[in-house]
């Protein structure tokens, strides 16, 4: 099928991390689950999407021969999250209006949340994932003491994927090198410009692998999905 140009999204696929938290030398986002590197899970859905015209995998260039049966393109990861971002997008089609921002260490994502996320995102120009926060939430002192209560009715924790325009995000970008600010993820980019960001009810299953933990947790997740 023929994609409208102003539909065209492409993927930048962040896989460019070490992973140090999880103790071991390969890096998280290409640990086996069932069998299968963690980055696979991801990258498998977004290329049987329609409206995906391509995907930019962030990686150090030595696990590129991985990916040898997908039809990707590869950029080189930053030192921050936000630099492999940079990376990434100077490799999309200068043809596509819209990006889609994926940490590949998240590989429980489903067709149907992703299909909401570009919808929302299409009308509101930002969207991402997240879901309301369940926990009691305490801002604390410097000295761990709890300095109060925050109204966890207005409290989302954000996941990815994340959507935006290009032309938004390489606003912000511009934006965040002038001022030489550090954003932790992708819409921030878009606060940064005053612009809003919708918010798209992903699943709590959509966890980030960062600990041993999150593997085993995963393993229980995946049959689930
Ligand atoms: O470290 P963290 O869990 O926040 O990383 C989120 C995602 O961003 C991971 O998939 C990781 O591989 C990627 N990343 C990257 N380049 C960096 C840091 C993280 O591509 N410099």
């Amino acid at each position: 099928m023929q994609i409208d140009k102003d539909e065209a999204i492409s993927v930048v696929l962040l896989a460019g991390g070490k992973g140090m938290r999880m103790g071991l030398s390969t890096p998280k986002q290409f640990l086996p689950l069932q069998g299968k590197p963690l980055v696979f899970y991801s990258l498998e859905l977004f290329l049987k999407m329609e409206e995906v015209t391509e995907v930019v995998v962030v990686c150090d260039p030595s696990f590129r021969p991985l990916f040898s049966h997908y039809a990707v393109k590869f950029a080189d990861p930053g030192t921050r999250r936000q630099d492999s971002l940079f990376n990434g997008l100077q490799e999309v089609s200068p043809t596509s209006k819209w990006i889609c921002v994926h940490d590949a260490a998240r590989p429980l994502i489903t067709h149907e949340m992703v299909q909401t996320l570009f919808q929302e995102g299409r009308i509101h120009g930002a969207a991402c994932l997240g879901m309301p926060v369940k926990w009691s939430v305490k801002a604390r002192t410097k000295d761990n003491f709890v300095q109060q209560t925050v109204d966890r009715d207005y409290l989302w924790e954000i996941q990815t994927p994340q959507f935006l325009s290009k032309k938004l995000l390489m606003q912000g970008f511009a934006l965040v090198q002038e001022k030489k600010l550090t954003v932790t993820d992708d819409v921030s980019l878009a606060e940064h410009l005053g612009h809003p960001v919708k918010l798209v009810k992903g699943a709590y299953s959509n966890i980030k692998i960062t600990t041993p933990e999150d593997l085993t947790l995963a393993h229980q997740l995946y049959p689930l999905l």
